[in-house]
C-alpha cells in the first residue's frame, strides 16, 4: 500500500473534470447523480457533444457538407436528439436505427443507410422514408436493391462502399478497409461494379463511400484513402457515370489512454487540400463519425461492491459489468477508471471486475485505485460503444442514462426491470 495520490485529471474529457475533489459532467457533480439515479449510470455531457461536433464542422466551414452522425456509437433518442436538432444527418446499419432516428426528430432525407446485409424489408422501409442514400457494398446487394425499388416504382440513390486496402492500424476487428475483411469491394472491381449498378433501372448513382476502421489514431491511414478514393471518382466519372457525392465514412479515435488522435479540423484541411488539387472542390462531402462525437462525451458511474484480496490479485468488484461495458472484454479495450470523491485512502493495485459469471467480465486491469466498498467510480470515454452494444447477459438490466447540459440533468433513459426485459416471453 503506497500513500495516496491524487487520480489523474481526466483525459481528454474537456467537459468532465474535478471541482473541489468531486468529479462533475458540466455543472453536475456525478456524486448527486449516483444517489438520485443509482448505479451503474451513463451521464454524458450535451456541451461534449456539441464541442467535438464543433471540430468537424469548423473543418468544412464554407464547404458543401453532410455530417452523418454513425449512430451504432450511441443510439438513445436522446443522444440523437441533440445531433438532430445541431443539423446532423445519421448512418444507420439497421431499419431499427431509422425508426430511432425517425423518433428522435431526424431528418430521413440526410439519412444513410450502411453495413453488408440489409434485408428487402429493411430496403423498402427505408425507400418509403425517402432516405438519402444506400452505401452499398456488393453486386447480389445492387441486384436485390434495384428489384426492390423498381417494385415499389421507385429508384434507389446508391453509393458503393470501395474498400481502399489501407491498413488503419488499429484492432482487427474494427479495421474495416483491408483486403479479407467482409466490407466494401475491392478498388480494381470498382469501376466495373459501378458501370453495372449504372445499368440497373431501380437505382440512381450519386456518390462513392468508404470507411477504413474505428479509433484511428494518426493521418496517414486517412490520406492515403482519400487518395485511393479520388483516384476512383476520375475513372468512374471519365467513364460517364457522375459522382454527385464523396463520403469518407468515419472511424477517427478518441483519447482513452494517452491517445493522440488528429483533430477532426486539422485532418481536414489536410484531406480538403487533396480533394481540390483533384478538381473535386465542388463536390458535396459526406463523413459518417460516431466515437470520435460521443466516446468522450459520456462516462459510466458504477459503485464498488467488494474489495476481495487475493492471492495473485486484488479484485475490486463493482456494480458495473461486461453486460453494461463490453469493449474490454470483446477488444481488450482500456477504459480509465477513476473515484468521484477525491479522498485519503489507501492506495492497492486491483483488477476491476463485473458481477457477470465470466472471466472475460472485466472492466479494468492492475489499476491502482484509492477506494473502498460503497464508493462511487466512474469508467471514462463511455460514450460510444457501451449503451449501443449492452445486453441483458444475467438477465441484468441495461442502466439508466443522463444527459447533462449545464446544471440540468435530464433522465433519457430508465433503468430496464426485470419484467422489461421478460416482456414477450411466455410459458411454454
Ligand atoms: C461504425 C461505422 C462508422 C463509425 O465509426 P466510428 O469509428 O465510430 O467513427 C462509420 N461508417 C460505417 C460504415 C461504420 O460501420
Amino acid at each position: 500500500m503506497s500513500p495516496i495520490s491524487r487520480p489523474p485529471s481526466v483525459p481528454g474529457h474537456p467537459f468532465i473534470a474535478y471541482q473541489a475533489d468531486e468529479l462533475q459532467v458540466e455543472g453536475v457533480p456525478l456524486s448527486r447523480l449516483a444517489q438520485d439515479h443509482g448505479t451503474p449510470l451513463f451521464v454524458y455531457s450535451k456541451a461534449a457533444m456539441l464541442d467535438a461536433l464543433g471540430a468537424y464542422q469548423r473543418g468544412f466551414a464554407g464547404r458543401h457538407a453532410q455530417i452523418c452522425y454513425a449512430m451504432k456509437a450511441n443510439s438513445s433518442l436522446g443522444v440523437l436528439q441533440v445531433f438532430a436538432q445541431a443539423g446532423c444527418g445519421f448512418d444507420i446499419v439497421s431499419g431499427g436505427e431509422l425508426e430511432r432516428v425517425v423518433a428522435a426528430g431526424g431528418d430521413a432525407a440526410k439519412v444513410i443507410f450502411s453495413g453488408v446485409g440489409k434485408t428487402r424489408a429493411e430496403m423498402a422501409q427505408a425507400l418509403n422514408a425517402g432516405i438519402g442514400c444506400f452505401n452499398v457494398e456488393s453486386e447480389a446487394e445492387l441486384d436485390v436493391l434495384s428489384t426492390v425499388a423498381l417494385g415499389m416504382g421507385l429508384t434507389a440513390p446508391v453509393s458503393i462502399r470501395v474498400n481502399p486496402n489501407v491498413d488503419p492500424k488499429t484492432h482487427p476487428y474494427i479495421s474495416t478497409g483491408l483486403k479479407g475483411n467482409k466490407f466494401g469491394v475491392a478498388h480494381e472491381d470498382a469501376l466495373r461494379i459501378y458501370q453495372y449498378a449504372a445499368s440497373l433501372k431501380g437505382l440512381h448513382v450519386v456518390g462513392i463511400d468508404c470507411h477504413i476502421g474505428s479509433q484511428i489514431t494518426t493521418t496517414e491511414p486517412y490520406l492515403d484513402a482519400m487518395d485511393k478514393v479520388l483516384e476512383l471518382v476520375t475513372s468512374i466519372e471519365a467513364a460517364g457515370i457522375p459522382i454527385e457525392h464523396i463520403d469518407f465514412g468515419g472511424g477517427l479515435g478518441i483519447d482513452y489512454n494517452h491517445d493522440t488522435p488528429p483533430q477532426a479540423d486539422a485532418l481536414w484541411q489536410q484531406l480538403l487540400a487533396k480533394i481540390d488539387a483533384k478538381g473535386f472542390a465542388d463536390k458535396k462531402l459526406m463523413i459518417e463519425p460516431g466515437r470520435s462525437l460521443v466516446g468522450n462525451a459520456g462516462v459510466c458511474v458504477t459503485e464498488v461492491l467488494y474489495l476481495k484480496p487475493g492471492e495473485q490479485k486484488n479484485f475490486c468488484i463493482i456494480d458495473a459489468a461486461m453486460n453494461d461495458l463490453p469493449r474490454p472484454a470483446m477488444y481488450q479495450a482500456f477504459h480509465a477508471i477513476v473515484p468521484l470523491s477525491i479522498t485519503a485512502k489507501p492506495q492497492a493495485i486491483y483488477d476491476v471486475v463485473g458481477p457477470v459469471c465470466e472471466s472475460g467480465d472485466w472492466i479494468g486491469r492492475d489499476r491502482a485505485l484509492n477506494v473502498a466498498a460503497g464508493d462511487f467510480m466512474a469508467v471514462l470515454s463511455a460514450g460510444a460503444y457501451c449503451m449501443s452494444m449492452a445486453s441483458n447477459y444475467n438477465t441484468r438490466g441495461r442502466a439508466a442514462e443522463v444527459l447533462v447540459a449545464g446544471d440540468t440533468a435530464r433522465v433519457i433513459r430508465q433503468r430496464e426491470t426485470a419484467q422489461d426485459q421478460m416482456r414477450g416471453e411466455q410459458l411454454a
